[in-house]
């Protein structure tokens, strides 16, 4: 394993940010901390970092105790929303800064900066200072900039946070991308599912300080541990004692099968292919139903109609942990 995490709790005061943590991520790999705002991903991060020190337990990189080192004795790289660059430096500088402070010559360090200016592909942009930089051309620099110690381990916090939506998207696939090629081992937070599901081999789900679940973004979607990783994934709603996803619920207008939960359409909401049908049943729960616009069509459903509600064959259906009836 690249980085062990082993029973780490910290507390600020009363308020427990991590709550006995264990976590181990194999080399090579690119994982995201996945969780809601609060829950504990930037703490865990900066443990493993050195950044700040866990109250218990224990950090190991590489197989070295790394628990008490100083963050520059662990070796890892890492970068931020908001980066702190250097201003009044090049490009190039900035990103030959770290090679420089360790004297490494200086025709290593100008190959380097060359070699990772071009993975970045910021080559052509070396002369500029970072304010000449778009938001996600910088935040490639500081990529480079902290890939070029060489570390065992990059940690990013929220690197494209502060982005808009499209560049972020262009970033996450880029990272990837960048991430098959290096096979540095990486971890990085946050809140964005898609961004989650779409870039990592494995995601750590982080809650309230604790660990939710960790697995492969299928593991994940089609096996969550509980409701609220289940939730956090994607939409879900609930039939009955069940809670599953909105487009895994089979709609009929018989009562074909046995089991099914009758309602009555009460409100159609249709967005491009897609139609969204609130269906208030008998029992007076209102479950949430997506289904292709054709389906729809077929069925004839308008508001008003009379359904019938099953989960669909190979649905994920978890047992409800909130409460089945409302109204
Ligand atoms: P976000 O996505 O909002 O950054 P997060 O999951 O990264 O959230 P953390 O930053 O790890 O969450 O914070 C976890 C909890 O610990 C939060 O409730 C936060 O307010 C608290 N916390 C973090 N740092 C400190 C600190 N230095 N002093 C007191 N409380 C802190």
């Amino acid at each position: 394993m690249s980085i062990d995490v082993t029973g780490v709790t910290k507390t600020f005061g009363d308020f427990v940010a991590l709550d006995n943590v264990n976590v181990s991520l194999p080399t090579g790999q690119l994982t995201a901390l996945l969780g809601p705002s609060g829950g504990g991903k930037s703490t865990l991060l900066r443990i493993i970092a050195g950044l700040d020190t866990a109250d218990t337990g224990t950090v190991s990189i590489e197989g070295v105790n790394a628990t008490k080192l100083p963050p520059q004795k662990r070796n890892v790289g890492f970068v931020f929303q908001h980066y702190a660059v250097f201003k009044h430096m090049t490009v190039a500088k900035n990103v030959a800064f770290g090679l420089e402070i360790r004297k490494r010559p200086k025709d290593e360090v100008a190959a380097r900066v060359d070699e990772l200016l071009k993975l970045v592909h910021l080559s052509q942009f070396s002369h500029r200072l970072p304010s000449q930089l778009s938001g996600g051309q910088r935040q490639r620099m500081a990529l480079a900039r902290a890939l070029a110690v060489e570390p065992t381990v990059l940690l990013l916090d929220e690197p494209f946070g502060a982005l808009d939506a499209k560049v972020r998207k262009e970033l996450r696939e880029w990272l990837r991308r960048l991430h098959d090629e290096v096979a540095v081992t990486t971890v990085f937070v946050t809140h964005d599912q898609e961004e989650a599901l779409e870039v990592a081999d494995e995601i750590v789900v982080i809650n309230e300080g604790r660990v939710e679940q960790v697995g492969s973004p299928d593991q994940l979607y089609d096996e969550p541990a509980n409701d609220f990783v289940m939730g956090f994934l994607g939409e879900v709603t609930n039939l009955g004692p069940m809670t599953l996803r909105p487009h895994d619920i089979e709609v009929s207008t018989a009562p074909l099968l046995a089991g099914a939960v009758e309602g009555t359409v009460s409100r159609v909401v249709r967005i491009g292919f897609e139609v969204r049908l609130s269906v208030l049943t008998v029992d007076g729960q209102e479950v949430m139903v997506v289904l292709t616009r054709t389906h729809s069509r077929s069925l004839g459903l308008v508001e008003a109609t009379t359904v019938w509600l099953t989960p669909a064959t190979g649905a994920v259906v978890i047992p409800s942990m909130r409460p089945a009836l409302v109204g």
